[in-house]
């Protein structure tokens, strides 16, 4: 059957009643079998037997998952008459209001950090013609301004503080459900504005009381260790992470995390950025998923606890990639040795090649 997005597969779980869907055929990501990398963590063999899989969020219509969040806010922003929307971001979340605005025919405004946005993201915004401000500032800044901004203007904000954008993004993890035929043990994701683990809870728990899915998940949170402020227990002024989508000092949906970490019986703790950078190379190496720096610190979390025996054997294990590696190569280049040099010589090729 085809694939036509989220509205068309989940309607009557969405708060869109019978809109119009604003759609870039979002969703449906694969869910990849990881066993190099359960190999790699010693989680695969040594009879601890647990599976490993990853939702690969990346290779949604902008990158990211924010776009499962995107087409849900734009169709009931467009239902209501909404002319124009805003946000401010890290970068995902201008990317994709970008896009779906200009399919709904909207106006977008974002507001970004200056000089503190991957280049690939920036390109989103610009190219698909929404008006982007840079602030002198960090994410938190930028969003004081657009709260102001909404006060004063009749302008929709489409940040995860909008419910219709975790409705949208809850529906991840029903596709996981539908494909293990119950929910996972343990689901490991970044945690930035904490509007993702809040949804993917919400999905589990809905699926799980209509009968649709066995088991909940233990929902384990990840923050980069310069930018933690769940885990330290108070907002962080000057957050500082390379990992620059969950680089939020005062997140957004901080209780409903909580709640979701405390419900489930998971963790929300902390990684560090060289973790995150090993973490995003194994991946890549192991299994050939290019995920972005962020999305990393869901592998290094399940790293982390597996090195300290805190995951149980016989056990499912998600682990969501939130965006896509190509978002911001710079990162990739600069954790790699440079390309070998030689001259156009089969010989001297040989000798690089060690062969
Ligand atoms: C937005 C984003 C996050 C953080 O998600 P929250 O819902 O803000 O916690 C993590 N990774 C990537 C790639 C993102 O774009």
């Amino acid at each position: 059957m085809a694939w036509n997005g989220l509205v068309d597969r989940y309607r009557d779980r969405l708060p869109v009643g019978d809109a119009p869907a604003v759609t870039l055929l979002e969703g449906n990501t694969p869910l990849i079998e990881a066993p190099r990398l359960a190999t790699a963590l010693g989680l695969g063999e040594d009879g601890l037997d647990v599976r490993v899989l990853l939702k690969y969020e990346g290779l949604n219509p902008t990158g990211s998952f924010k776009d499962r969040g995107m087409c849900v806010a734009m169709t009931v922003a467009v239902a209501r008459g909404a002319t124009a929307v805003i946000c401010a971001s890290t970068g995902n979340t201008s990317a994709a209001a970008a896009a779906y605005a200009a399919r709904a025919g909207l106006r977008a405004f974002v507001i970004v950090p200056e000089g503190n946005i991957a280049l690939g993201k920036l390109s989103q915004a610009v190219i698909h013609g929404a008006t982007v401000l840079a602030v002198d500032g960090n994410f938190d800044d930028a969003y004081r301004v657009v709260s102001g901004v909404a006060e004063l203007r009749d302008v929709t904000v489409v940040n995860s503080i909008n419910p219709d954008r975790l409705q949208g993004q809850k529906t991840a993890a029903f596709e996981i459900c539908e494909v293990l035929d119950a929910a996972p043990d343990y689901h490991f994701l970044p945690v930035g504005n904490a509007g993702n683990i809040s949804a993917y809870w919400m999905g589990y728990r809905e699926y799980n009381e209509a009968g649709f899915s066995a088991g909940l998940p233990r929902m384990m949170g990840f923050q980069a260790a310069g930018a933690a402020p769940i885990v330290e227990g108070h907002p962080v002024a000057d957050p500082s992470t390379l990992a620059s989508a969950i680089r939020i000092g005062n997140p957004v949906s901080w209780k409903k995390a909580e709640a979701a970490r405390d419900e489930s019986g998971g963790v929300i703790e902390a990684v560090t950025d060289d973790e995150i950078l090993e973490a995003y190379s194994l991946l890549a190496s192991s299994e050939g998923v290019f995920a972005e720096p962020a999305s990393a610190a869901s592998v290094a979390g399940l790293r982390k606890l597996a090195q300290e025996g805190r995951i149980d054997e016989k056990t499912t294990v998600v682990c969501t990639l939130t965006g896509h590696g190509l978002k911001d190569p710079d990162n990739a280049i600069a954790v790699c040795p440079a390309p070998l040099r030689v001259s156009a010589d089969v010989d001297k090729a040989l000798v690089a090649m060690g062969l």
